[in-house]
């Protein structure tokens, strides 16, 4: 369903255009058996790893409709940008909850309730029914994530960790910001006095009657310990890339797209791609996920392009020295495995007297410094962001044809 490629990616987004005004407004939280009749896009397996970046996604959809009348759609591809900000100015939310996952994987590795509930056995049919679809499509419907994640809190009463990292192990659009960031919203501690309860009538009205739920689902939240966030850093400057010098453009998951702003931006003279393979393993990523992404790397990668993984730094050096690069350039990854990877890769680079230079997208430059507090106080930001969309669309444009 989800073809790793540019085209597909393009596909599937023009063919949901006419929909994303008034239609996607109304509609966006009925989750459709018919696919084919579908009122959300189902696009974010692309958007995840930039195949189909957040400002190319944005500028299709306005070239069909006015900034108000596809505002709907708008907010909801922006909110993605204020998890990984919100989540980039906190990096210690991600490093708790790893550390907490630590601890509740070996708890909870033969705990019967977990086992079921992962295993389609929960005997809550919508549950078991939504747990399949995410392990054969790798896809959930927004609605249903939410719904899913509030029975596996409230009614199952698992650790909200366990689900969230079960999510960011099987979706194709598995993002450690949106992923972590909604689940913890859905239990209640993102913000203060709000968690999210599935409602047996909510779920019959929005899934076209197609499920009994026959069991009782909780009818009040579990309790959590108020909401404590940490303050917002500070996001850290990089310096320029320099000019004149012979630069290695290293591609990843995080950012495809990189090949194409990040290529102009520095002149690279060689590019390869780099995946975490050993990390992703390492985080019981799905093979099926895996593979997505290593795929749309490859499809979009020059095929003389050579593609590393995390096991690769001798060969990393190899490929320095054989194309004499005096450094190499990187899109900051967000906060994740990717992240974590590249640095120790970075590292391990130094004694050889390799330089590596991170460059952050204007987007996200322009955006991340917004998400210190709500979505609504970010949303402020949204009208500017467009206007420097439409500037670059229109700079780009002109560089093309040498004005
Ligand atoms: C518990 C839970 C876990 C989630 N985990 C992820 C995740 O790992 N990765 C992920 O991309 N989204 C996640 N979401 C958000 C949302 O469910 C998906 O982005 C959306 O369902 C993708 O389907 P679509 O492309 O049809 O979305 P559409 O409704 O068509 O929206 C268009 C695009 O906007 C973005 N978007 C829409 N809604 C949200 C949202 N609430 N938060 C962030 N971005 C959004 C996505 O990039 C999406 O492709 C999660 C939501 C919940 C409740």
């Amino acid at each position: 369903m989800f073809i790793p490629t540019k085209q597909a990616a393009r596909n599937s987004l023009e063919s949901f255009i006419p929909k994303c005004g008034s239609i996607y407004a109304a509609y966006r939280n009925y989750d459709r058996e018919d696919t084919s009749n579908s009122t959300v896009s189902r696009i974010s397996p692309w958007i995840r790893n930039r195949t189909l970046p957040e400002w190319e996604v944005i500028d299709a959809v306005l070239k069909e409709h006015s900034a108000t009348a596809a505002s709907k759609f708008i907010d909801e591809v922006l909110w993605r940008t204020y998890w990984k900000g919100w989540l980039q100015l906190r990096p210690s939310v991600w490093e708790a909850y790893q550390q907490d996952l630590t601890k509740l994987c070996e708890s909870y590795s033969n705990h019967s309730k977990y086992t079921k509930a992962i295993e389609s056995r929960s005997g809550i049919d919508c549950f078991d029914i939504w747990n399949r679809e995410l392990i054969d499509n790798n896809y959930l419907h927004n609605h249903a994530r939410m719904w899913y994640a509030s029975i596996w809190i409230h009614t199952l009463k698992l650790p909200w960790q366990l689900g969230a990292d079960w999510f960011l192990r099987n979706l194709f659009d598995g993002d450690p910001a949106s992923n972590t960031l909604s689940w913890r919203w859905v239990a209640g501690l993102h913000t203060q006095g709000k968690s999210y309860l599935a409602k047996r009538d909510n779920i019959l009205k929005y899934t076209g009657n197609r499920f009994k739920v026959e069991v009782a689902l909780a009818n009040e939240a579990i309790d959590v310990d108020p909401v404590d966030h940490p303050s917002p850093i500070i996001l850290e400057e990089f310096p320029l890339i320099p000019k004149g010098k012979r630069l290695g453009l290293l591609v990843t998951l995080e950012d495809l797209s990189a090949i194409d702003w990040l290529d102009k931006k520095a002149g690279s003279v060689a590019q390869a791609g780099y995946f975490p393979l050993d990390a992703y393993k390492k985080h019981n990523m799905a093979p099926s996920v895996i593979k997505f992404h290593q795929d749309s790397m490859i499809n979009q990668m020059d095929k003389n392009m050579p593609l590393f993984t995390d096991q690769d730094a001798a060969k990393v050096l190899e490929w320095i020295k054989a194309e004499s690069l005096d450094g190499i350039i990187i899109a900051e990854p967000p906060i994740g495995p990717t992240q974590a990877s590249l640095k120790s890769l970075v590292t391990s680079l130094e004694p050889a007297g390799t330089i590596c230079y991170w460059a952050r997208h204007w987007w996200d430059a322009t955006l991340y410094p917004y998400a210190t507090h709500g979505f609504f106080r970010f949303k402020k930001a949204i009208p500017s962001a467009i206007s420097q969309l439409k500037v670059n669309l229109l700079k780009s444009k002109q560089q093309s044809l040498g004005i």
